[in-house]
Order: structure tokens, then sequence, then C-alpha cells
């Protein structure tokens, strides 16, 4: 058993609307063997009640977080991040793809993993949901570095059988893809804190036979109950005017592009589509009916000139809402810029964001998205101790900031604004000082 003494923050909240901020100035969260929060409250309070022989790690002045959650990212996109601006889909034809194919190789793929994994800790990211490429290899080599660093996270090879370069597509249509996703659901999913995300790209790239697969397998294992852990879903949805056409034009007899996934049975919980910003009221009513949640995605957005999302809509709709950098469209690994850029679209859409809520979609609202709110997301008693310990005072501005700050919701803003991964003091993973 092991304590973390510091200035405690987390959000116990249902929704962005409604985040339920809980501030500790001189807290103690209590951990046990396991790596899970075994008691949170004052450090007054609870060192008299501590085992003899618990560690007590003193943090403070510093401020404890939980680990930030990075709903939608390509670790596969890592080294074409910041490559000029286009539209999204001469985007990855002229640079996404071409980066795509190198991971062919194990050898690139295995190296990208290994520093991907720890540029999110250094950055504060204890989960995430992970795109690999079209090869099977990305995932292997991504699963098993996650399983050496003990991280809960999500991932799963991207399939593509059409609409695609040939380097990247099989073609024979229900073969290779489908036989290696079923052996990286075997091998990975539910081992340790590792989960199988079954990741078309995006309807335009994938054949009915393709998507009905996928739907087929989702719901089989949604259907199989308790005995084995559910499987999750990622994909991309409405990012674009001119994807939104084209799906259209590909499926002329369905009323929305929400709704080809639907057609497909890929909605459901623990399903999150990347982006949503060209969506309807119908198609937000489907999406929260069947459960499946949104990746606000707006580094990314902004980036490509998609448009901007509607975080009030999808909010009032019962969407969950969890936020991703999408690197490489996004232009950072860091959950502070994303933040700073979802406060800037909802201000440009003329709704506001408060830094709670900026918070909560970065931490318990991705873990809601993602399903994963049973185990992260908080430091709610038993949940798994993945956190950040954060000095503001590292950033000469932001310290600045903080000393005429009036109340802790302003404190919040100016981190959320000023802050970044040089504020990183320590991540822990399960309770396990990883950085
Ligand atoms: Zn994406």
């Amino acid at each position: 058993m092991k304590a973390l003494r510091g200035r405690l923050f987390h959000l116990c909240g249902s929704s962005a609307l409604d985040p339920k901020p809980e501030w500790i100035d001189d807290g103690l969260l209590v951990i046990n063997d396991e790596g899970c929060i075994e008691q949170i409250g004052q450090a007054a309070a609870l060192l008299p009640s501590l085992p003899a022989g618990c560690m007590v790690q003193d943090h403070r002045p510093y401020w404890i977080l939980p680990g930030f959650i990075d709903v939608h990212t390509h670790f596969v996109q890592l080294g074409m991040v910041a490559s000029y601006g286009e539209s999204l889909l001469t985007w990855l034809e002229r640079y996404t793809f071409p980066e795509e194919e190198k991971f062919v190789s194990a050898e690139i793929s295995r190296e990208v993993s290994h520093y991907f994994l720890r540029a999110l800790l250094s950055h504060g990211v204890t989960t995430a949901s992970v795109y690999g490429s079209v090869h099977k290899v990305s995932c292997e080599t991504l699963f098993a570095e996650a399983e050496n660093l003990n991280l809960r996270l999500l991932a799963g090879k991207t399939l593509m059988n059409r609409n695609a370069p040939d380097s990247l597509i099989s073609h024979d249509a229900n073969g290779k893809d489908l036989e290696a996703t079923q052996a990286l659901v075997e091998r990975w999913h539910g081992r340790g804190r590792l989960g199988y995300s079954l990741t078309p790209r995006f309807a335009p790239t994938s054949s009915d036979d393709q998507m009905r697969w996928v739907g087929e397998m989702y719901q089989a294992s949604m259907a199989r109950g308790s005995s084995e852990p559910p499987l999750f879903l990622q994909s991309h949805l409405a990012e674009n005017l001119q994807e939104c056409q084209w799906v259209a034009e590909l499926y002329p007899d369905a009323a929305s592009y929400c709704q080809v996934y639907d057609r497909f049975h890929h909605l459901g919980s623990g399903a999150i589509f990347g982006h949503c910003i060209h969506l309807n009221d119908e198609d937000r009513g489907i999406m929260a009916s069947r459960g499946a949640s949104v990746a606000f995605c707006p580094s990314s957005n902004l980036f490509l000139g998609s448009g901007l999302f509607d975080l009030d809509a999808a909010v009032l709709a019962g969407l969950k809402v969890g936020l991703g950098t999408d690197i490489g469209a996004g232009t950072s690994m860091s959950m502070f810029k994303t933040m700073l850029n979802a406060y800037q679209v909802c201000k440009l859409r003329g709704q506001t964001l408060s830094p709670e809520a900026a918070f909560f979609l970065a931490t318990l609202g991705g873990a809601q998205a993602l399903r994963l709110d049973p185990y992260v997301g908080n430091f709610q008693r038993g949940k798994e101790a993945d956190l950040q310990v954060l000095n503001p005072s590292a950033i000469a501005l932001l310290d600045r900031r903080l000393q005429s700050a009036r109340t802790k919701s302003e404190e919040l803003f100016a981190l959320l604004a000023l802050g970044d991964e040089r504020c990183l003091v320590a991540a822990y993973v399960l309770g396990q000082k990883r950085v």
C-alpha cells in the first residue's frame, strides 16, 4: 500500500454539462497493492489511519489529476504529423497512406510503438484509443509495448478493402482482414488492461462485406454477456463535407452517413466515432439511443478546416463525448492544447466550455465514451490509479498568471490555456510511477 499527497483535482459528474469538480487542497490518495484507489480525502484526516509501513510520497505543492484519456489517435501517423494543410481526402492520399505503408515492417512498427507510448505518458495521457495501420504487426507491437508498461489501452488494426492504395488493401474481401482481426482479438482482447477495438477506417474504404462482418463480430461479442468482455469499435464519421458527399454517392439509399454504420450494426456501447461534425439531430438521436459515443478532435478539425463540432447539441442529445488528439491530423499530443482548441471551437460556435467541462472531456468523459469508466477517469474508490502530477509553476507565464487567479476555476482555466507537458512531474500507471 502507498499514498500520494498533493493538491487533488478530479471530476465526478455524468456529463460535460454537469462535471462535478472536486478539489482537495491538501489531499491524500491511498493506493492498494493492486494499484487501485483505496481511499481519497483530506491528508490530515487520513494520515493517522494509514497502516504502519505505508509509504507516503509527498508531491506537495504539486497538483494530482487523473491521467488524460485520448479517445482518438493514430500512432502510425506520428511520422507525418504537421504535414502542410490540405483537405481530408487529398491529405489522406498525399501524406497519410504513404506513411502508413511503412508499417509493413515489424522493425519500424516496434520502434514507433515504443516511442509513441512513452510520448503519451510524458504528456500525462495514461489511456488512449489507437488506430494501427492495416498491418497486423502494427497492433502486435503496440499491444506488446503497452503490456510492458501495463497501460489501459484500446487499439485495432485499420480495415480497408477498397478506395485506397493497392499496397494498403487486401483484395480477398473476407479473407486476410477478418483472419488477422480474429487473431488479434484472440491474443490481446481482455489480456491485462488491453482491449481490442474493431477499426474500419471509415465507410468509403470498407466494402459492404467488410462492414457486415465487423458489425456481426461486434454485436456477437456484446451478446455473449459477462463471460467475456465485449469488443470495442472505432471509426470516423461526418468529418468533412466532401467526405459526406462521397458517402452519399456510395450509399444512395441511406438516409444519412450515420445510418450507414447503423445499417451494419456498428453503433453501440463502446463504439466511438471520430469527428461527427456534420450530423443532424436525427443522427445524434440514433447514436445516443444505441449508446455510441463521439471523439471530439478540435485540433484536427481546425487543422484540416473540417468544421466546428457542435458540442452542446451532442451533449444535449445524450451522447457521450471524449477528446481526441487525432494525431496526425491533430498537431499536438498535448491534451492541454486539445482542450484549448475545444474551447476555441465552442467559442466560434457561440457556445461556452468551462475549464471544469474541458477537464471532464479529457478525463472522465473520455472514459465514459470508451466504456472504460468502471476502471479509470477519476479517483473514485476502486478505480485504477492512473494519474499525473503537475507543477504549473514549471511555466513562468502560467506561474505568474496563477498568482492573480481569484478562484479555483480561474486557476484551472489558466492551466488549460497556458499549461503543457513541461508541467508534468510524474505519471503513474496502476499506482506505479512510469515517468
Ligand atoms: Zn482519425
